[in-house]
């Protein structure tokens, strides 16, 4: 080893969804909108003046953060704007948990957050979901260093109600809250509206999954003004021009068209609930998913295997090899038509393993429940 790699802020990177290369793939691995973004950002890309790439963007990207604080009723200072939400996630990180104490978030939820945490040299405690995947609202009671989790939570779906996430607040008073709303649209409740009776929450959302621009990199945080100007100062001594004209101009577009949000997200929500329908059929079990995904299990079929012929068909889902959830798929939500070849799919693979009566693997079928069987 060389003497300067003693020096080395050594990390273990988060490891993002496949975006494989080839055309015809049927992508349910990342959670993106299969839908395309409102028509008023492709018109503003078609016409945009490249000359103006010669001059820096706002550094406050005032005009983005002007449209959200108007499309939700708020002031522009209580609205933050970053690259994605991951970025925002990463300043918050950075700016409010910097205590001794452990920051705590779920054992099973975004698996970016222990990533900030070791980068960051931050102290984390994860605290265990319930048998049906839920937060116990009880295990934040205690003293900590900040508490952040997604609502609903990734990647199993599960959708807090609002009392219990203000529960959670009212007993960490002193410490930062950060609710990840990255899923929110698809049928939960933002907690936005307790950010006037809680100086301490950060409600997280993002452009990439219910107004689809994953690929424009948008994401934003809204709390009272304190909270966003402190956000901002670590923000302007890491890196002041975050956003580029491009995806602001974007945004104000993607914010402003709420009638196409508003019909493209419920389109998804209905081939979500048509897709429950049929993997129940298929014999997969899974929670009341509220997002743009379904994390399930199939009854005999281990998920891995399910994972490897759907790949071979050109279907990308998603597979954590992680305690507890490795039986698992995430799948996204895509278009009524990619869900319906997916089912297919799923249909006939199912029906010709169990004709053999035998897994891929050579493994006799049991009738053993999953371990976490919730349907
Ligand atoms: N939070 C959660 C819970 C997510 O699943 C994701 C998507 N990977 C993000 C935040 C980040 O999304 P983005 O940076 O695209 O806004």
């Amino acid at each position: 080893m060389s003497g300067w790699e003693a020096y080395v802020r050594k990390v273990v990177p988060y490891v993002p969804g496949e975006q494989p290369g080839q055309q015809g793939v049927i992508k349910l691995n990342t959670n993106e909108n299969p839908y395309p973004p409102a028509p008023g950002a492709a018109r503003v890309l078609r016409e945009f003046d490249a000359d103006s790439l010669r001059l820096y963007p706002e550094p406050d990207c005032g005009t983005l953060v002007r449209a959200i604080a108007e499309y939700y009723g708020l002031s522009p200072e209580q609205v933050f704007v970053g690259v994605g939400s991951d970025d925002v996630l990463a300043m918050i990180f950075l700016t409010f948990f910097n205590s001794e104490k452990p920051i705590c978030f779920p054992d099973i939820t975004y698996s970016f957050y222990d990533v900030w945490a070791d980068m960051l040299r931050i102290p984390y405690r994860t605290k265990a979901l319930d048998a049906s995947f839920r937060i116990r609202k009880e295990d934040y009671y205690g003293e900590s260093g900040g508490v952040i989790f997604p609502n609903p939570n990734a990647p199993t779906g599960e959708l807090m109600e609002l009392p219990e996430i203000a529960d959670i607040l009212a007993h960490n008073r002193d410490v930062i809250v950060v609710v990840d709303e990255a899923y929110i649209d698809f049928g939960g409740e933002s907690a936005l509206p307790l950010i006037g009776e809680y100086d301490n929450l950060l409600v997280v959302q993002t452009f990439s999954k219910s107004r689809s621009m994953a690929g424009m990199r948008i994401g934003y945080a809204m709390g009272n003004a304190k909270l966003i100007r402190y956000l901002n100062d670590v923000k302007y001594s890491f890196n002041s021009y975050t956003m580029n004209r491009t995806a602001l101009a974007c945004g104000v577009e993607a914010i402003r068209d709420k009638a196409y949000f508003e019909e493209t997200r419920n389109r998804i929500i209905a081939t979500r609930e048509w897709t429950k329908g049929e993997l129940k059929k298929l014999g997969f079990s899974f929670g009341d998913s509220k997002s743009n995904f379904i994390f399930a299990a199939h009854k005999t079929v281990p998920a891995q295997e399910i994972f490897d012929a759907l790949r071979r068909e050109q279907i990308y889902v998603r597979h954590f090899n992680k305690e507890r959830i490795d039986n698992y798929l995430r799948i996204s939500i895509g278009t009524q038509a990619e869900m319906e070849t997916l089912i297919a799919f799923l249909g006939s693979y199912l029906t010709a393993l169990s004709e053999d009566g035998q897994s891929s693997d050579g493994h006799c079928e049991t009738e053993q429940e999953p371990e976490n069987n919730r349907e």
